[in-house]
């Protein structure tokens, strides 16, 4: 599902992935080594990642600070009542069926990226289009800005989409791994099943939204 058309090409630009982490090497801050399992801050100016040792981390996990840096939290949740349907995601003008939607604070809006041959792709989003799926599915306000994701697939079998917040950091590493996997137009099979992969541990490790208060 590939829409062609000049106006949509501008809005975008493409923008290359950020490299996948070093694995098993050392913390950016402060050098210590760290295991191949560690965690992310987000660069909020430059928005690249940077490996870090839990102590560094730790220095950058209050959401409220007026910092440079941002821990990416650990938090996979599942929203059973998204509702999407086709003519809405239409709306947000992205030309593939799975897109990450995150809000830059630097920007000061939403925008989306999806994966592709080139790395990730990065469009802004029409803002009343996104503004109405927010307005009616209420719970999507608790993504926190530069360090988490919405992630938005279409459903394959229906013609309706689901959604889960998930660490921007796990975004990037699956952008990364597509891009060494892509082949020919659509990805083929070996994107696909590296896809199906990332959806089934990002769907098994998901627990459920809580309801935002009424
Ligand atoms: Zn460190
Ligand atoms: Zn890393």
């Amino acid at each position: 599902m590939i829409k062609s058309s000049a106006a949509l090409a501008g809005l975008r630009r493409v923008v290359s992935s950020r490299p996948p982490p070093i694995q098993g090497e050392r913390c950016e801050m402060c050098a210590e080594p760290i295991g191949a399992e560690h965690q992310h801050v987000v660069n909020l100016e430059s928005r690249g990642l940077m490996c870090t040792c839990r102590a560094c981390y730790l220095l950058f996990t209050d959401e409220n600070a007026e910092l440079r840096y941002r821990a990416v939290p650990d938090r996979y949740l599942s929203f059973a009542d998204f509702t999407v349907d086709a003519r809405q995601y239409d709306e947000l003008e992205i030309p593939v069926g799975l897109a990450f939607l995150f809000r830059n604070s630097v920007l000061g809006r939403v925008v989306a990226f999806y994966p592709g041959p080139a790395g990730a792709t990065e469009s802004e989003l029409p803002l009343a289009a996104w503004s109405r799926i927010v307005a009616a599915n209420p719970q999507l306000d608790q993504l926190r800005p530069d360090v988490e994701a919405l992630l938005i697939r279409s459903d394959q079998r229906g013609g309706a989409y689901s959604c889960h917040l998930v660490p921007i950091d796990t975004c990037y590493e699956l952008v990364g791994r597509l891009r060494l996997l892509w082949r020919g137009f659509d990805g083929g099979s070996e994107v696909r099943q590296a896809m199906e992969e990332f959806f089934a541990a990002v769907e098994a490790r998901s627990k459920p939204a809580p309801r935002p208060p009424s």
